[in-house]
C-alpha cells in the first residue's frame, strides 16, 4: 500500500465526507469490483470478504447466474408497479410460502414484498394492528431497522435516544429470558417480535427452547409471534429462516438481506389465519416485488437448493468454529451455520477488525469484544482456509502489541 502519497482510497474518503451525509462512520476503502468471495479496492488491494455486504451477498459477488437473471429480466420487463401482476412475483411468493412449511395440512401463507428489512418489519407492525390490539413486546439488543416504526421495535438505546418520542405501547425485555417475556405479554399484546439470533448485537444465541416457549406464550395470550429472519434467513444458519430447529411455526416471518442476492428486496410472510389480515388499500409500496429483484431472488433460491448450500453452511460453520475456538485470546465462537461471532477475551475487536482489513480480510466488530462473520454460503474450502490463516496471524499480532 502507498503510504506517503494520496491514494485513491484516501481521495474517496474526503470526497465521500463532503458529498454524503454524516450518518455512517467514515469507511476506509472504496470498492471497485468483486468476484465470488473476493473484492478489490480503488488502490488495487484484494480482500477476502467474510461479511458479504452484511449477510446480504449470500452467493458472493458478481455471481454469473444472478447476473444473467437480472440482465435478462431488465431487457424484458423491469418495473410494473402493483397495479399489474407478473410471473416472477407470483412464483416467488409461492416459493417462499412453500418454504415456510405452513402450507401443509390446512395451513396457509401469504407474502407481501418490499425493499428492505426495516420495511418488512414495518409491514409486520401494521399487520399486527389489524388484530385489534396495539401493544408489542420486543427484546433488548434486537435490531429491527431504523425507520420510526422499526426503530420503535429495535432494542438498542443508542439508536433510539436521539429520535424519541417513538411509537407508544412497545416494551422491551431481556433477550433469551422467557420468564420476562411471560410477564410482559398480556391479552392486549398484538405481537411479540424476536430475532432467532441477535445479529447486529454480536451474534447472541438464546437458550435452547426459547422460541418454543415464546410460541406457547403467544398461543396463550393470542399475540402474534413474529420472527425477524432478515439476517438469519435464506439458509444462512442452515435452515431457511433460522427458527426451524425449534420446530415452531411463527405467525409472521420477515426477510430481506440475502433474499435478493445483493438487490434490494424484502418480504413479510404472514401465516395461518393472519395470512389474510391485509385487505386492499391497507399497505403498499411502489417498488416491492419489482421484476428484476424477483428474478435475482429466483436465481438465489435455485442455486441454494441445487448446490445444497444450507447443509454446506452448517459444515463450514462447524469447521470455522473448530479452527478458531482454541486460539489464544478467543473465548468462544458462537452462532449457527455461517452467522458467527468470535468472542474475544479482551476488548480488542475494533482494533482487530481494522488490522484484519489491512491484512486483506473484511469482517466486522458489532461490539468491543466480538468479530462477526457472515460470508457468502458458497465460499470455497480454500476461502475458509485462507480466512483461518489470516485471522490467526492477525490476532497474534494484535495481542502482542
Ligand atoms: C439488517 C436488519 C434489519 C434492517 O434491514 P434494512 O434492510 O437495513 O432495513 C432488520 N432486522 C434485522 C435482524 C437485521 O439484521
Amino acid at each position: 500500500m502507498t503510504t506517503n502519497s494520496m491514494t485513491k482510497n484516501i481521495e474517496y474518503q474526503s470526497r465521500w465526507s463532503e458529498a454524503l451525509q454524516g450518518n455512517y462512520g467514515q469507511p476506509a476503502i472504496s470498492l471497485v469490483r468483486g468476484e465470488g468471495s473476493h473484492v478489490w479496492d480503488a488502490d488495487g488491494n484484494k480482500y477476502l470478504d467474510f461479511l458479504a455486504g452484511i449477510a446480504t451477498n449470500i452467493l458472493g459477488h458478481a455471481n454469473n447466474e444472478i447476473a444473467s437473471a437480472i440482465s435478462e429480466q431488465s431487457r424484458t420487463l423491469n418495473h410494473v408497479s402493483n397495479f399489474y401482476m407478473h410471473d416472477g412475483v407470483v412464483r416467488l411468493a409461492e416459493r417462499l410460502n412453500a418454504l415456510t412449511g405452513a402450507l401443509t395440512g390446512s395451513g396457509q401463507a401469504r407474502t407481501f414484498f418490499c425493499n428492505s428489512g426495516a420495511e418488512a418489519n414495518e409491514a409486520a407492525l401494521k399487520l399486527s394492528r389489524l388484530t385489534g390490539r396495539t401493544r408489542i413486546v420486543a427484546t433488548n439488543g434486537a435490531f429491527h431497522g431504523r425507520t420510526m416504526g422499526a426503530l420503535s421495535l429495535t432494542g438498542q438505546p443508542s439508536k433510539r435516544e436521539p429520535f424519541k418520542p417513538l411509537l407508544k405501547g412497545i416494551s422491551h425485555v431481556p433477550f433469551g429470558d422467557a420468564k420476562a417475556m411471560r410477564k410482559a405479554v398480556t391479552k392486549k399484546t398484538a405481537m411479540v417480535i424476536v430475532e432467532p439470533i441477535l445479529g447486529e448485537h454480536g451474534v447472541v444465541m438464546p437458550p435452547d427452547g426459547y422460541l418454543q416457549t415464546l410460541r406457547a406464550i403467544c398461543d396463550e395470550s393470542g399475540a402474534l409471534l413474529a420472527i425477524d429472519a432478515v439476517q438469519t434467513g435464506m439458509g444462512r444458519t442452515g435452515t431457511w429462516f433460522g427458527f426451524e430447529h425449534e420446530g415452531i411455526t411463527p405467525d409472521i416471518i420477515t426477510l430481506a438481506k440475502g433474499l435478493g442476492g445483493g438487490l434490494p428486496l424484502g418480504a413479510m410472510i404472514a401465516l395461518g389465519k393472519n395470512a389474510t389480515l391485509f385487505q386492499a388499500g391497507h399497505h403498499g409500496t411502489t417498488f416491492g416485488g419489482n421484476p428484476i429483484a424477483c428474478a435475482a431472488s429466483h436465481a438465489v433460491l435455485d442455486i441454494l437448493e441445487r448446490d445444497d448450500l444450507l447443509n454446506r453452511a452448517i459444515i463450514l460453520g462447524e469447521r470455522i468454529k473448530s479452527n478458531l475456538q482454541s486460539l489464544p485470546g478467543v473465548v468462544e465462537v458462537r452462532g449457527r451455520g455461517l452467522l458467527l461471532g468470535i468472542v474475544l477475551r479482551d476488548e480488542i475487536a475494533v482494533e482487530l477488525n481494522s488490522a484484519l482489513l489491512s491484512h486483506g480480510l473484511l469482517a466486522n466488530s458489532p461490539n468491543s469484544n466480538v468479530i462477526r462473520l457472515a460470508p457468502a454460503l458458497n465460499i470455497s474450502d480454500d476461502d475458509v482456509a485462507e480466512f483461518s490463516q489470516i485471522f490467526r496471524s492477525t490476532l497474534e499480532q494484535v495481542m502482542l502489541k
